[in-house]
């Protein structure tokens, strides 16, 4: 497994600094993209699907790839997200627009960012919302719900997760 971060528009810094926090939690393979980010559209917030049309398709199939901007983000149906998935396309976007909450503390951002990348990769790879509150892939509705979980997945999630194959079958 191997999880790559895809800084759009943020310091690759932070991006390193979310890496070295991931590699705390998980054996996986981490790593800042070396691609140069596609230019993103100018304006306000970014919807996710104008997000995964400028991503395009992943390389290796054992990879996810988590787009992190800088901006806020919008999906069908919603008003803003913190991030969303796109398993088919083996990609998700986290946006930190709503986890800085004015305070720019960079270890309470990383610590937010890096829970938000796991959240989004768990989904990426198969996973719902869990219901333990200790666990990352627990639903947060408010910043505080963030917070609260953990920046790991719990053991019932890490079991599925093993039992998943890492290659997605494909759809016709
Ligand atoms: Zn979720
Ligand atoms: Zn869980």
């Amino acid at each position: 497994m191997r999880i790559i971060i895809s800084p759009l528009d943020i310091d690759r810094k932070l991006a390193q600094k979310i890496i070295r926090r991931l590699q705390d939690v998980l054996p996986w393979e981490f790593a800042v993209s070396s691609e140069r980010a596609p230019n993103t559209p100018a304006g306000g917030a970014l919807p996710v699907e104008q997000v995964f049309a400028m991503m395009g398709a992943c390389g290796r199939s054992n990879d996810v790839t988590v787009a992190v901007t800088s901006r806020d983000l919008t999906a069908q149906g919603f008003e803003y997200v913190y991030g969303y998935a796109a398993p088919r396309q083996r990609a998700a976007v986290v946006s930190l627009y709503r986890l800085v909450d004015g305070m720019h503390r960079s270890a309470l951002l990383v610590e937010r960012a890096s829970k938000e990348v796991l959240h989004e990769a768990g989904h990426v790879l198969g996973l719902g919302h869990c219901d333990d509150a200790g666990c990352v892939m627990a639903y947060s509705q408010t910043l505080q719900d963030t917070d609260i979980k953990p920046c790991q997945y719990c053991a019932n999630c890490l079991r599925e997760l093993s039992r998943m194959p890492e290659t997605l079958p494909e759809e016709n």
